[in-house]
């Protein structure tokens, strides 16, 4: 038997909350993920100790120390969650919160930030210098690694291209601005759309797949609806993909990355996406870097996030 440190990742999302062991190359050991309770932090935090002690079990002295991914815009230096409209938190002091029930160092980050250094090591085995991975979710989140290094800023908030602003007077969004990107391309705007689309009248296979229950609705189903050839998923996944296309072509022009990964749930929607993004990118950013970038789905996808927070734990 090995020895080696092990390092607990944790991929903290608006919708689910997944954890996983992970070693210092990055292979992921057992894993377990569950829904994320709504409303009070200290029962995320409770749940998230209760199964990381199940998951650490008698591996306790391998374990290093524990890495969080969380969505939101977080203070990485205090272990503050200062803003998450998808958990709808603010001002959350997390780390506090989870050493007082987890005997292990704590690194706390934004959950596309530990993506993106899962991405570059995983994927990149560290040998691309310069690339952004966008976490397509219920919120749309960036992580960007520039020359070897995750990039974080001057507060830690570098990377959130789903606040990147499409339309001036476009849909509200929770961040506080209008007509961000997120709000054209997140999980539940998408599903909010098909039902926008069937109330005025579209009929679509995807009705009869929810038996009449729109609230059931999501990317998974629209995906199913859009490979049978419904004509309202593939406009959708058309609209969306261009959307996703303007925000990265002023992403490729400003930082000439070498790669864009893109994981996340509306990802696994392939090809219905890929095609979109890649073709706007390519009419409308600067031809050598659009040319030189490589648009790819993450091969880690729905595990980037535990692999990346686990990896960000064991540099600590
Ligand atoms: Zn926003």
């Amino acid at each position: 038997m090995t020895s080696r440190p092990m390092t607990l990742g944790v991929d903290l999302g608006g919708t689910g909350i997944k954890l996983g062991l992970v070693d210092a190359q990055g292979k992921l050991g057992p894993t377990t993920r569950f829904a994320t309770p709504k409303g009070d932090p200290r029962a995320v935090v409770d749940l998230i100790a209760n199964h990381a002690l199940a998951l650490i079990g008698g591996k306790s002295k391998r374990i290093k120390a524990i890495g969080i991914g969380a969505a939101g815009d977080i203070d990485p230096e205090k272990g503050i969650i200062r803003i998450s409209p998808n958990l709808g938190w603010r001002n959350v002091p997390f780390k506090t919160l989870l050493t007082k029930k987890l005997p292990y160092p704590i690194v706390l980050d934004n959950d596309a930030n530990a993506a993106a250094w899962g991405a570059y090591v995983v994927e990149a085995k560290k040998k691309i210098p310069n690339l952004l991975c966008v976490m397509l979710g219920t919120g749309v989140g960036g992580g960007i690694i520039i020359n070897g290094r995750l990039y974080k800023g001057a507060t830690g908030t570098a990377g959130e291209i789903g606040h990147m602003t499409l339309y001036p007077e476009g849909i509200p969004c929770a961040c506080g601005n209008q007509g961000c990107l997120e709000r054209y391309i997140g999980a539940k705007d998408l599903a909010k759309a098909v039902r926008r689309e069937i109330e005025s009248g579209q009929t679509t296979l995807m009705t009869e797949m929810v038996h009449g229950n729109l609230e059931a609705l999501t990317p998974l189903i629209m995906t199913q609806a859009a490979r049978k050839g419904d004509a309202l998923a593939r406009r959708l996944y058309e609209e969306a993909g261009e959307r996703l296309g303007i925000g990265l072509a002023s992403v490729v022009n400003f930082m000439n990355p070498d790669w864009i990964v893109l994981a996340g749930g509306i990802s696994r929607a392939g090809s219905l996406i890929l095609n979109p993004v890649r073709r706007t990118l390519l009419k409308r950013s600067f031809p050598t870097p659009a040319k030189a970038v490589k648009l790819f789905i993450s091969k880690k996808d729905q595990d980037l996030g535990i692999l990346g927070a686990g990896l960000l734990a064991h540099d600590f």
